[in-house]
């Protein structure tokens, strides 16, 4: 994960590390370099800017020039930063409601029903009952991809293949759920290759007509400034509540990572890591810095 971002944030830091005496000059070349380290990783133009004047501020502020350890001191002040781009403190997701509804958005491929599995296992295991409704009506695939997903985590799936309205199909399951003494329930949503106007329709339709606690987006990370565009579309239309970035495990470069907090200002609640239902993380900004600079 990250990398290719890693590798290049560590070499911007080597004069700072290396270097006997620091001028003002190797601190405004080492900030430079690490602006170049996040547009090359697919860090939106603007946030990349800001963040790295901020550094730049500080490093003059907190004296890094006569620090004893300026290399040292410089990744702090990095750290502390990337943890605020990525939004500071981790978000938890609402679960109030009898049951709690949860409603997945996200394109066709971004790993929407996997998310959805996974998240379902997350909450069964917090001892939560919980139930998933499959609300894909183009894709019999989809529901029965859910299913194979709800009994590897022993989680009921709820499905009508027959019905093709999405709004009744949500409405019904959660019915459902309360019949059965369910208190989260888990809408998988149908997403489209591209957006398309009347996903966008269907799924405000559904969206207005259960009124979900939490509506998360799910993106695939790997797609970088284009997982940031797709987030605004969505959330322009939705308010979503979160985002859920996905196959982490693949992307080399985290752009999408950190710039979709500023750019959407909605916060990431979780990382999808791999394919197992195991591949499920919360997101904390402050580990996710650790981790980019290794
Ligand atoms: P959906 O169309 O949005 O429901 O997407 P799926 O859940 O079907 O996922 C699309 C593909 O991506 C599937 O082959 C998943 O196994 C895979 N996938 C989902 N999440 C991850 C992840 O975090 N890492 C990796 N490597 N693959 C993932």
């Amino acid at each position: 994960m990250f990398e290719n971002l890693q590798d290049k944030l560590n070499k911007a830091f080597k004069t700072l590390k290396g270097q006997g005496r620091i001028t003002e000059i190797n601190v405004a070349a080492t900030v430079k370099e690490v602006r170049r380290a996040l547009t090359d990783a697919d860090v939106n133009y603007k946030v990349a800017k800001d963040i790295t004047d901020r550094i730049r501020d500080k490093a003059l502020d907190r004296k890094v020039l006569i620090s004893v350890e300026p290399g040292q001191l410089f990744v702090k002040i990095v750290q502390e930063e990337l943890t605020e781009l990525m939004g500071g403190e981790a978000q938890q997701i609402n679960t109030k409601g009898d049951p709690a509804v949860i409603l997945i958005s996200g394109l066709q491929g971004s790993g929407k029903t996997t998310f959805s599995g996974k998240l379902a296992a997350h909450l069964k295991k917090q001892g939560r009952g919980v139930l998933l409704i499959a609300d894909d009506i183009y894709r019999p695939a989809a529901i029965d991809q859910l299913k194979v997903l709800g009994e590897q985590v022993g989680v009921d799936v709820y499905s009508e293949p027959d019905n093709k309205d999405a709004v009744s199909i949500a409405r019904n399951g959660i019915d459902h759920a309360r019949k059965t003494g369910k208190k989260i329930v888990i809408v998988d949503t149908a997403g489209r290759l591209a957006v398309d106007e009347a996903m966008m329709q269907e799924i405000e339709a559904v969206k207005k007509a259960i009124n979900p606690a939490e509506t998360l987006f799910v993106v695939d990370s790997m797609t970088g400034q284009d997982a940031v565009n797709t987030a605004k579309t969505f959330n322009d239309r939705l308010n979503f509540d979160g985002v859920v970035l996905t196959k982490l495990d693949g992307d080399s470069r985290g752009g999408a990572a950190l710039s979709i907090k500023t750019v959407v200002n909605k916060p990431i609640k979780f990382i999808s890591t791999g394919e197992k239902m195991e591949a499920l993380d919360v997101f904390y900004p402050d580990r996710m810095a650790s981790r980019i600079l290794g």
